[in-house]
Protein backbone atom coordinates (compact mmCIF):
# COMPACT_ATOMS: atom_id res chain seq x y z
CA UNK A 1 0.00 0.00 0.00
CA UNK A 2 1.39 3.21 -0.87
CA UNK A 3 3.84 2.67 -2.96
CA UNK A 4 4.16 2.91 -6.73
CA UNK A 5 3.85 -0.28 -8.83
CA UNK A 6 7.41 0.20 -10.46
CA UNK A 7 8.58 1.40 -6.66
CA UNK A 8 7.17 -2.27 -6.11
CA UNK A 9 8.90 -4.04 -8.83
CA UNK A 10 12.37 -2.21 -8.21
CA UNK A 11 12.36 -3.09 -4.44
CA UNK A 12 11.14 -6.47 -5.04
CA UNK A 13 14.38 -7.11 -7.45
CA UNK A 14 16.60 -5.65 -4.75
CA UNK A 15 15.05 -7.78 -2.11
CA UNK A 16 15.32 -11.00 -3.50
CA UNK A 17 18.25 -10.61 -5.69
CA UNK A 18 20.92 -11.64 -3.01
CA UNK A 19 18.56 -14.61 -1.92
CA UNK A 20 17.83 -15.90 -5.02
CA UNK A 21 21.82 -15.87 -6.02
CA UNK A 22 23.07 -17.38 -2.86
CA UNK A 23 20.81 -19.90 -2.93
CA UNK A 24 21.81 -20.78 -6.52
CA UNK A 25 25.86 -20.79 -5.59
CA UNK A 26 25.41 -21.89 -2.60
CA UNK A 27 23.84 -25.42 -3.19
CA UNK A 28 25.64 -26.10 -6.55
CA UNK A 29 22.09 -26.36 -8.03
CA UNK A 30 21.96 -26.60 -11.63
CA UNK A 31 20.61 -23.18 -13.54
CA UNK A 32 17.12 -22.60 -12.65
CA UNK A 33 15.62 -22.57 -16.25
CA UNK A 34 11.89 -21.02 -16.14
CA UNK A 35 8.84 -21.57 -18.74
CA UNK A 36 6.46 -19.20 -19.48
CA UNK A 37 3.59 -19.56 -21.75
CA UNK A 38 1.11 -17.53 -22.51
CA UNK A 39 -2.35 -19.02 -23.71
CA UNK A 40 -5.96 -18.54 -25.00
CA UNK A 41 -4.13 -16.58 -27.86
CA UNK A 42 -5.79 -15.88 -31.59
CA UNK A 43 -9.25 -14.12 -30.41
CA UNK A 44 -7.57 -11.16 -30.04
CA UNK A 45 -5.09 -9.28 -32.45
CA UNK A 46 -3.78 -6.79 -30.60
CA UNK A 47 -3.57 -8.65 -27.54
CA UNK A 48 -1.96 -11.24 -29.14
CA UNK A 49 0.45 -8.75 -30.79
CA UNK A 50 1.55 -7.38 -27.47
CA UNK A 51 2.27 -10.34 -25.87
CA UNK A 52 4.24 -11.81 -28.68
CA UNK A 53 6.19 -8.50 -28.36
CA UNK A 54 7.15 -9.45 -24.38
CA UNK A 55 11.07 -9.90 -24.37
CA UNK A 56 12.69 -13.41 -24.74
CA UNK A 57 11.69 -17.07 -25.45
CA UNK A 58 8.74 -17.44 -24.46
CA UNK A 59 6.12 -19.83 -25.78
CA UNK A 60 2.77 -18.89 -27.09
CA UNK A 61 -0.19 -21.43 -27.00
CA UNK A 62 -3.19 -20.75 -29.69
CA UNK A 63 -6.71 -21.81 -29.66
CA UNK A 64 -7.28 -23.25 -33.23
CA UNK A 65 -9.76 -22.25 -35.80
CA UNK A 66 -9.64 -18.37 -34.06
CA UNK A 67 -9.89 -15.59 -36.25
CA UNK A 68 -6.28 -14.63 -35.68
CA UNK A 69 -4.45 -17.84 -34.54
CA UNK A 70 -2.59 -18.65 -37.57
CA UNK A 71 -1.67 -15.25 -38.67
CA UNK A 72 -0.23 -14.67 -34.81
CA UNK A 73 1.38 -18.05 -34.77
CA UNK A 74 3.13 -16.94 -38.03
CA UNK A 75 3.77 -13.77 -36.25
CA UNK A 76 5.47 -15.46 -32.86
CA UNK A 77 7.35 -17.96 -34.99
CA UNK A 78 9.04 -15.13 -37.01
CA UNK A 79 10.09 -13.56 -33.59
CA UNK A 80 11.67 -16.49 -32.88
CA UNK A 81 9.35 -17.40 -30.01
CA UNK A 82 7.65 -20.95 -29.53
CA UNK A 83 4.52 -22.17 -31.19
CA UNK A 84 2.02 -24.87 -29.28
CA UNK A 85 -1.59 -25.43 -29.88
CA UNK A 86 -3.78 -24.59 -27.03
CA UNK A 87 -6.50 -27.60 -27.56
CA UNK A 88 -9.71 -27.22 -25.96
CA UNK A 89 -10.84 -30.09 -23.69
CA UNK A 90 -14.31 -30.69 -22.15
CA UNK A 91 -14.45 -29.37 -18.54
CA UNK A 92 -16.66 -30.10 -16.02
CA UNK A 93 -17.82 -25.97 -15.27
CA UNK A 94 -19.94 -26.12 -18.30
CA UNK A 95 -17.76 -23.12 -19.70
CA UNK A 96 -17.58 -22.72 -23.68
CA UNK A 97 -14.95 -24.22 -25.21
CA UNK A 98 -14.97 -22.72 -29.11
CA UNK A 99 -14.15 -24.73 -32.11
CA UNK A 100 -11.84 -27.51 -32.08
CA UNK A 101 -12.81 -28.60 -28.83
CA UNK A 102 -11.93 -32.22 -27.92
CA UNK A 103 -15.34 -33.51 -26.08
CA UNK A 104 -16.21 -37.13 -24.23
CA UNK A 105 -18.62 -37.55 -26.56
CA UNK A 106 -16.06 -37.42 -29.47
CA UNK A 107 -15.38 -41.14 -30.53
CA UNK A 108 -11.72 -42.45 -30.78
CA UNK A 109 -11.38 -41.69 -34.72
CA UNK A 110 -13.58 -38.25 -34.25
CA UNK A 111 -11.20 -37.28 -31.49
CA UNK A 112 -8.09 -37.93 -33.36
CA UNK A 113 -9.51 -36.12 -36.12
CA UNK A 114 -10.63 -33.62 -34.32
CA UNK A 115 -7.19 -33.12 -32.86
CA UNK A 116 -5.27 -33.10 -36.10
CA UNK A 117 -7.89 -30.66 -38.24
CA UNK A 118 -6.72 -28.13 -34.74
CA UNK A 119 -2.88 -29.12 -35.02
CA UNK A 120 -2.92 -28.78 -38.84
CA UNK A 121 -4.36 -25.04 -38.26
CA UNK A 122 -1.34 -23.85 -36.40
CA UNK A 123 1.83 -22.70 -38.51
CA UNK A 124 4.97 -24.57 -36.91
CA UNK A 125 3.28 -26.13 -33.95
CA UNK A 126 6.11 -27.91 -31.64
CA UNK A 127 3.78 -28.99 -28.64
CA UNK A 128 0.47 -28.87 -27.06
CA UNK A 129 -1.26 -27.93 -23.67
CA UNK A 130 -4.86 -28.47 -22.34
CA UNK A 131 -7.56 -25.22 -22.47
CA UNK A 132 -9.62 -25.62 -19.39
CA UNK A 133 -9.72 -29.46 -20.03
CA UNK A 134 -10.65 -30.85 -16.22
CA UNK A 135 -13.42 -33.30 -17.39
CA UNK A 136 -11.19 -34.87 -20.37
CA UNK A 137 -7.84 -34.93 -18.67
CA UNK A 138 -9.15 -37.32 -16.12
CA UNK A 139 -10.42 -39.77 -19.39
CA UNK A 140 -7.34 -42.68 -19.69
CA UNK A 141 -9.18 -43.67 -22.50
CA UNK A 142 -9.18 -40.11 -24.49
CA UNK A 143 -5.69 -39.31 -22.97
CA UNK A 144 -4.19 -42.42 -24.82
CA UNK A 145 -5.75 -40.97 -28.43
CA UNK A 146 -4.61 -37.83 -27.58
CA UNK A 147 -1.26 -38.48 -26.75
CA UNK A 148 -0.94 -41.50 -29.60
CA UNK A 149 -1.31 -37.84 -32.14
CA UNK A 150 1.11 -36.21 -30.04
CA UNK A 151 3.54 -39.28 -30.31
CA UNK A 152 2.70 -39.52 -34.15
CA UNK A 153 3.66 -35.92 -34.84
CA UNK A 154 6.39 -35.86 -32.44
CA UNK A 155 5.02 -33.26 -30.23
CA UNK A 156 5.40 -32.96 -26.84
CA UNK A 157 2.77 -31.81 -24.55
CA UNK A 158 2.31 -29.38 -21.04
CA UNK A 159 -0.21 -30.85 -18.77
CA UNK A 160 -1.61 -27.65 -17.68
CA UNK A 161 -2.84 -29.19 -14.78
CA UNK A 162 -6.83 -27.74 -14.13
CA UNK A 163 -7.80 -30.77 -12.19
CA UNK A 164 -6.09 -32.22 -9.32
CA UNK A 165 -6.90 -36.00 -10.98
CA UNK A 166 -5.52 -35.16 -14.35
CA UNK A 167 -4.14 -38.65 -16.14
CA UNK A 168 -2.75 -36.94 -19.38
CA UNK A 169 0.77 -36.62 -18.09
CA UNK A 170 0.82 -40.01 -16.83
CA UNK A 171 -0.67 -41.18 -20.15
CA UNK A 172 1.81 -39.17 -22.31
CA UNK A 173 4.89 -40.56 -20.28
CA UNK A 174 3.33 -44.24 -20.82
CA UNK A 175 3.13 -43.50 -24.44
CA UNK A 176 6.84 -42.34 -24.11
CA UNK A 177 5.44 -38.35 -25.63
CA UNK A 178 7.85 -35.92 -23.76
CA UNK A 179 5.67 -34.00 -21.03
CA UNK A 180 5.72 -31.15 -19.08
CA UNK A 181 3.34 -29.87 -16.01
CA UNK A 182 1.80 -26.43 -15.11
CA UNK A 183 3.51 -24.88 -11.87
CA UNK A 184 1.65 -21.79 -11.41
CA UNK A 185 -0.99 -19.83 -13.03
CA UNK A 186 0.27 -16.30 -13.41
CA UNK A 187 -3.46 -14.42 -13.26
CA UNK A 188 -6.22 -16.34 -12.04
CA UNK A 189 -6.92 -12.77 -10.85
CA UNK A 190 -6.24 -9.77 -12.75
CA UNK A 191 -4.18 -7.93 -10.44
CA UNK A 192 -1.08 -6.66 -10.80
CA UNK A 193 -0.07 -7.46 -6.95
CA UNK A 194 -1.22 -11.18 -7.73
CA UNK A 195 0.83 -11.44 -10.60
CA UNK A 196 3.74 -10.41 -8.80
CA UNK A 197 3.03 -13.34 -6.10
CA UNK A 198 2.69 -15.77 -8.09
CA UNK A 199 5.64 -14.32 -10.64
CA UNK A 200 7.53 -14.86 -7.38
CA UNK A 201 6.43 -18.34 -6.83
CA UNK A 202 7.58 -19.80 -10.23
CA UNK A 203 10.86 -17.91 -9.78
CA UNK A 204 11.17 -19.92 -6.33
CA UNK A 205 10.30 -22.94 -7.35
CA UNK A 206 12.89 -22.81 -10.36
CA UNK A 207 15.70 -22.31 -8.00
CA UNK A 208 14.55 -24.65 -5.61
CA UNK A 209 13.66 -27.39 -8.59
CA UNK A 210 15.76 -26.28 -11.31
CA UNK A 211 12.64 -25.65 -13.29
CA UNK A 212 9.37 -24.14 -13.35
CA UNK A 213 6.49 -24.13 -15.82
CA UNK A 214 4.12 -21.20 -15.65
CA UNK A 215 1.16 -20.40 -17.53
CA UNK A 216 -0.28 -16.85 -18.12
CA UNK A 217 -2.75 -14.87 -20.15
CA UNK A 218 -2.67 -12.06 -22.67
CA UNK A 219 -4.51 -9.61 -20.60
CA UNK A 220 -2.54 -6.15 -20.17
CA UNK A 221 -1.92 -6.65 -16.69
CA UNK A 222 0.29 -9.82 -17.17
CA UNK A 223 1.90 -8.64 -20.46
CA UNK A 224 2.72 -5.37 -18.50
CA UNK A 225 3.97 -6.65 -15.96
CA UNK A 226 6.32 -9.29 -17.62
CA UNK A 227 7.21 -6.45 -19.78
CA UNK A 228 9.07 -5.17 -16.93
CA UNK A 229 9.92 -8.58 -15.00
CA UNK A 230 11.24 -10.97 -17.71
CA UNK A 231 14.48 -8.17 -18.25
CA UNK A 232 15.04 -8.94 -14.88
CA UNK A 233 15.48 -12.67 -15.11
CA UNK A 234 19.11 -12.47 -16.36
CA UNK A 235 20.12 -10.29 -12.93
CA UNK A 236 18.27 -13.23 -11.06
CA UNK A 237 20.73 -15.91 -12.74
CA UNK A 238 17.27 -17.38 -13.93
CA UNK A 239 17.34 -18.48 -17.57
CA UNK A 240 13.99 -17.72 -20.01
CA UNK A 241 13.22 -21.03 -22.28
CA UNK A 242 10.93 -22.54 -23.88
CA UNK A 243 8.75 -25.41 -23.37
CA UNK A 244 10.74 -27.36 -25.84
CA UNK A 245 14.27 -26.28 -24.75
CA UNK A 246 13.28 -27.26 -21.32
CA UNK A 247 12.46 -31.13 -22.32
CA UNK A 248 15.84 -30.89 -24.10
CA UNK A 249 17.99 -29.47 -21.24
CA UNK A 250 16.77 -31.49 -18.84
CA UNK A 251 15.13 -34.55 -20.12
CA UNK A 252 15.53 -36.60 -16.92
CA UNK A 253 13.74 -34.00 -15.10
CA UNK A 254 11.00 -33.43 -16.95
CA UNK A 255 8.88 -35.24 -15.60
CA UNK A 256 8.81 -35.00 -11.61
CA UNK A 257 6.43 -36.99 -9.50
CA UNK A 258 4.49 -34.65 -7.77
CA UNK A 259 1.27 -34.28 -6.00
CA UNK A 260 -0.89 -32.51 -7.87
CA UNK A 261 -1.74 -29.21 -5.47
CA UNK A 262 -4.18 -26.94 -7.01
CA UNK A 263 -6.33 -23.97 -5.17
CA UNK A 264 -8.06 -21.27 -5.67
CA UNK A 265 -9.09 -20.57 -8.66
CA UNK A 266 -6.53 -23.20 -10.41
CA UNK A 267 -9.79 -25.76 -10.28
CA UNK A 268 -11.54 -23.13 -12.55
CA UNK A 269 -9.17 -23.69 -15.64
CA UNK A 270 -7.12 -21.19 -15.41
CA UNK A 271 -9.71 -18.92 -16.48
CA UNK A 272 -11.01 -17.39 -13.43
CA UNK A 273 -12.90 -15.94 -12.57
CA UNK A 274 -14.18 -13.69 -15.55
CA UNK A 275 -14.05 -16.09 -18.10
CA UNK A 276 -17.34 -16.49 -19.80
CA UNK A 277 -19.55 -18.86 -18.18
CA UNK A 278 -21.86 -20.93 -21.22
CA UNK A 279 -25.23 -20.62 -19.64
CA UNK A 280 -26.10 -17.42 -17.55
CA UNK A 281 -27.37 -19.83 -14.54
CA UNK A 282 -23.73 -20.47 -13.79
CA UNK A 283 -23.10 -18.79 -10.50
CA UNK A 284 -21.77 -15.11 -9.98
CA UNK A 285 -17.59 -14.87 -10.29
CA UNK A 286 -18.01 -14.03 -6.19
CA UNK A 287 -19.32 -17.20 -5.50
CA UNK A 288 -17.53 -19.38 -8.02
CA UNK A 289 -14.18 -17.86 -5.84
CA UNK A 290 -15.78 -18.78 -2.45
CA UNK A 291 -16.57 -22.15 -3.27
CA UNK A 292 -12.98 -22.86 -5.05
CA UNK A 293 -11.77 -21.79 -1.54
CA UNK A 294 -13.90 -24.32 0.70
CA UNK A 295 -12.46 -27.59 -0.44
ZN1 LIG B 1 -6.93 -21.65 -21.91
Amino acid sequence: MGTSPEAGITGWLCSILLILSFNVQAADKPEPLLVIVIDDLGDNQAKGIAAINLPGALTYAFLPHTPFSSSLAKRAYKSGKEVILHAPMENKAGLRLGPGALTQSLTTAELAQVLNGGLDAIPNVVGMNNHMGSLLTEDRQKMQTVMRVARNRGLFFLDSMTTPATVAWKVAAEQGVPVLMRDVFLDNKREREYIHQQFVQALALAVTKGQAVAIGHPYPETVAYLAEALPQLAKLGIKLVTASELLELRPQRSLIQKKPSLKGCDRHEGHCPSYPLASSSKQNPGTITDQLNTD
